[in-house]
C-alpha cells in the first residue's frame, strides 16, 4: 500500500512543493481559458444600490430619479396601463416601504439575470453521475490514495476548472444569507440548489464536500500530495486542530458575516472567497493572499477552509448528523487497533472511538479510515453508528 500512496505524486518534500506548485498552475491557467469559453454571466451577487424615494413623487418621476425604464417600472409596480405611471407613490406604502419592495425585485431580476441558465443544469447533472458514480464504486472495491487523488484531480478539473466557480455548496449558503440581509429577498432556485446538497449531505454524509465540492477537493488533494506512504506528512507536519477550536471559529465566522450583512449589506467572504481560484482574473490583492496562504495551509491541515470558514460547512455539519449513509464501526469485529483514527485526516475517527457521541466532527467520507482497517471493520453504509462496548480500548491498551 505504501507504494501505492505514492502512485500518482511523488513523495519527497521538493516533489511535494513542484506538485503543490504544478496543481495551482494548471487550476489557475486552465480556469482563465475555461472563463474565455463560458464568457458572458458575472454569475456573481448584483450590488444593490441605494434608491431615492419620496412619497409624493410618482411611479414616473420615482422611475427618472433611479435610471429605471418604464418596462421595469411596469413589472415592479404590477402597472396596467400608461396612466398608472402618474400614481404616486405613496399609494404603494411609506417611502420606507416602496424602497424596500423595489430593492427585492430589482435584485430578484439581477439574480435571474446574472445567471447562467445553460451551466446551472448541466453542472448539477454532472454532480448526481459523479456523485453516483463514485458511491457504486467504492461501494465494493477500496478507495486506496492513488484512485481518491484521481479522483479529487477529475473534481477539481470538472467542477472547477471546466464548470466554473459558481454554482458552489457554500455559494449557496453564503449569497441567500447575504441576498436576505441586503434585499430581504429569497432567490428559489438557490433554495432549491441549497436544498439538493443538503439532501444530499442527508443521504450519503458529507459527499458533496468530499467529492463534488470545487474547493474542497482542491484543499483535500493538496493535503493528500503532501501525505507519503506511512500516512504522514512528507514536508513538515500535518496539524489536527481541535474540532471545539474549529466550529468555535466557524460559528463565529458565520455570525460576523451574517451580522455585516444584515447591518451594513457587506458580503466579508466575497473578496477572499477561494472558490475565486476558478476565476482568478476577479481575485484581488486580499483574496490572493488569502487563497494563497489557505492552499499553503492545505498541505498542513486538513481542508482549513472547510473546518474554519465555510457556512456550508457549518450547515452539512448539522445536516449529517442525521445522514441515512455514514462511516460506522462494527466492533464485534475491530481489534481496537484505531488504525482507523491514525489515517483519518482530522479528528472525526478518534472522536467515534472515543464514544464522544455528542460532538462528532465533519467525516469527510474520504474512506482513509475504511482502507487502513486491517479487519474490515469500517463500513459506509446505512448501519446505525454504535457506541463502542466500555473498555473496548483499554483492553487492547492492557494487552500492549
Ligand atoms: S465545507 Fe468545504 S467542501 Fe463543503 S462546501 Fe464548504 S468548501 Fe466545499
Ligand atoms: S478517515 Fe473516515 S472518519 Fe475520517 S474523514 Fe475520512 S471517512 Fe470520515
Amino acid at each position: 500500500m505504501a507504494k501505492e500512496q505514492g502512485a500518482i505524486f511523488g513523495r519527497s518534500p521538493l516533489i511535494t512543493i513542484i506538485s503543490f506548485v504544478l496543481i495551482i498552475v494548471i487550476v489557475v491557467g486552465l480556469s482563465i481559458i475555461s472563463m474565455q469559453v463560458w464568457g458572458g454571466k458575472p454569475e456573481q451577487q448584483p450590488a444593490i444600490k441605494e434608491l431615492i424615494v419620496d412619497g409624493g413623487m410618482t411611479v414616473v418621476q420615482f422611475g427618472q430619479a433611479n435610471a429605471l425604464t418604464n418596462k421595469a417600472l411596469k413589472e415592479i409596480f404590477d402597472l396596467r396601463s400608461k396612466a398608472d405611471l402618474e400614481k404616486r407613490l405613496d399609494e404603494y406604502g411609506t417611502p420606507g416601504q416602496v424602497a424596500s419592495m423595489v430593492k427585492k425585485k430589482l435584485a430578484l431580476a439581477a439574480e435571474h439575470e446574472s445567471k447562467n441558465w445553460i451551466k446551472i443544469p448541466v453542472k448539477f447533472f454532472l454532480w448526481l453521475v459523479f456523485l453516483c458514480t463514485i458511491f457504486i464504486v467504492t461501494k465494493k472495491r477500496k478507495v486506496t490514495n492513488g484512485i481518491r487523488n484521481w479522483l479529487l484531480f477529475s473534481a477539481i478539473l470538472i467542477f472547477g476548472v471546466i464548470m466554473g466557480s459558481d454554482p458552489s455548496p457554500m455559494g449557496t449558503v453564503k449569497d441567500a444569507i447575504h441576498l436576505y440581509g441586503t434585499a430581504h429577498a429569497i432567490f428559489p432556485p438557490r433554495m432549491i440548489a441549497l436544498t439538493i446538497f443538503l439532501l444530499i449531505v442527508f443521504f450519503a454524509n458529507k459527499y458533496i464536500c468530499a467529492w463534488g465540492c470545487q474547493a474542497g477537493a482542491l484543499q483535500d488533494l493538496i493535503f493528500r500530495v503532501n501525505q507519503g506512504g506511512s500516512g504522514k506528512a512528507v514536508a513538515g507536519r500535518h496539524v489536527r486542530l481541535p474540532f471545539v477550536l474549529t466550529n468555535s471559529v466557524r460559528c463565529a465566522f458565520l455570525c460576523i458575516f451574517t451580522i455585516a450583512a444584515f447591518s451594513w449589506g457587506t458580503d466579508i467572504i466575497e473578496p477572499i472567497d477561494p472558490f475565486k481560484i476558478y476565476k482568478p482574473i476577479h481575485i484581488g490583492l486580499a483574496g490572493g493572499i488569502f487563497i494563497g496562504l489557505l492552499l499553503l495551509a492545505s498541505l498542513f491541515i486538513y481542508r482549513p477552509w472547510c473546518h474554519l470558514f465555510c457556512p456550508f460547512g457549518l450547515a452539512g455539519w448539522l445536516v449529517e448528523k442525521a445522514s441515512l449513509v455514514r462511516i460506522s464501526v462494527d466492533y464485534e469485529t475491530c481489534i481496537a487497533c484505531q488504525k482507523c483514527a491514525a489515517a483519518c485526516p482530522s479528528t472525526v475517527m478518534g472522536a467515534i472511538l472515543r464514544r464522544d457521541k455528542k460532538t462528532i466532527p465533519d467525516c469527510f467520507a474520504c474512506y482513509a479510515c475504511r482502507e487502513a482497517c486491517p479487519t474490515n471493520s469500517i463500513q459506509f453504509s446505512t448501519r446505525k453508528r454504535t457506541l463502542p462496548p466500555a473498555g473496548h480500548f483499554d483492553k487492547r491498551n492492557k494487552d500492549k
